[in-house]
């Protein structure tokens, strides 16, 4: 049971939100008052997802972001499901495969480029567009990483990713704040999901005894959950003067590691 529910009359756009992170996020932004659309490919999945929450404040929308027009069509379906839009949680991401520099597939770059990059930009311009268009002072959230701010063994395109989201995110938050939108990103560590599950093919409890063993901080195993607490205050009006920043939901790696994993 929720006390004070900090998202209550907002709607939030989750793309990536039929698993893992965004899934959570969906789950927990919905607890908290919020109206929920998830986007995402995996249609079953997030059928099931809304499935599960019974109730009217949540729906699904097929959406890959390297769409520009599904994009456009699920921030349409939000103001037309749930009339407005506050919030983007632009969480949607792939991994790609570990292979040696020597190896890249330039392929499977471009994949990843084109969703955790292009995609999320994609989804920035037409969320912020609704904002403006109606003079709602929303909240922009993505999903970093580690990755976005240190270096590791492979996939390069998700290194190279995330570290241009980080740029994306900034040269949002500066031109949006004219329109009062607050454009910040989430970086986690290592969570058990099929995303990095399929990359080190492990199941969840190997990846997230590694990380654990990794880690700065000792004893805590990283769970969805924490990494949605951060998006939730960055989501909430709690944070109302924060925009621009990277919230490290790392334990603190990355400030006493050189490189992930
Ligand atoms: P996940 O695989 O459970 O979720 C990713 C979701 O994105 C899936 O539902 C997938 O269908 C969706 N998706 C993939 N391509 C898409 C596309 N083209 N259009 C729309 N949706 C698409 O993995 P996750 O770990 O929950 O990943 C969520 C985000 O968190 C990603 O951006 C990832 O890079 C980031 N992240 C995860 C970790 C971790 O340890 N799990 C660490 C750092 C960052």
């Amino acid at each position: 049971m929720i006390n004070k529910p900090r998202l209550q009359g907002k709607v939030a756009l989750i793309t990536g939100g039929a698993s893992g992170i965004g899934e959570a996020a969906a789950r927990l932004f919905l607890k908290h008052g919020a109206r929920i659309v998830i986007a995402d490919v995996q249609d079953e999945l997030g059928r099931q997802v809304v499935a599960s929450c019974n109730s009217p404040n949540i729906s699904y929308i097929h959406c890959d972001v390297r769409d520009e027009g599904q994009v456009a069509q699920a921030v349409a379906h939000a103001l037309v499901e749930y009339e407005g839009l506050d919030v983007l949680f632009s969480n949607a991401g792939v991994m790609g495969s570990m292979t040696s520099l020597l190896d890249m597939d330039l392929e499977a770059f471009d994949t990843t480029m084109a969703i955790n990059v292009r995609g999320v930009a994609a989804t920035i311009k037409h969320a912020a567009q609704a904002m403006v268009a109606r003079k709602v002072h929303g909240s922009i959230i993505c999903t970093a990483s580690v990755a976005a701010t240190l270096a590791g063994p492979g996939p390069h395109g998700y290194t190279v990713s995330k570290h241009a989201m980080l740029g994306l995110m900034k040269t949002a938050c500066y031109e949006l704040g004219a329109h009062g939108i607050r454009v910040n990103c989430v970086s986690p560590f290592g969570v058990g999901t099929p995303l990095t599950c399929k990359a080190y093919g492990q199941e969840p409890s190997q990846v997230e005894a590694d990380f654990c063993e990794m880690a700065n901080l000792k004893g805590v195993v990283l769970k969805p959950s924490h990494v949605v607490e951060a998006a939730l205050f960055l989501a909430s009006d709690e944070s109302a003067y924060v925009s621009g920043q990277n919230l490290g939901v790392d334990g603190g790696f990355s400030v006493v590691s050189h490189s992930y994993t």
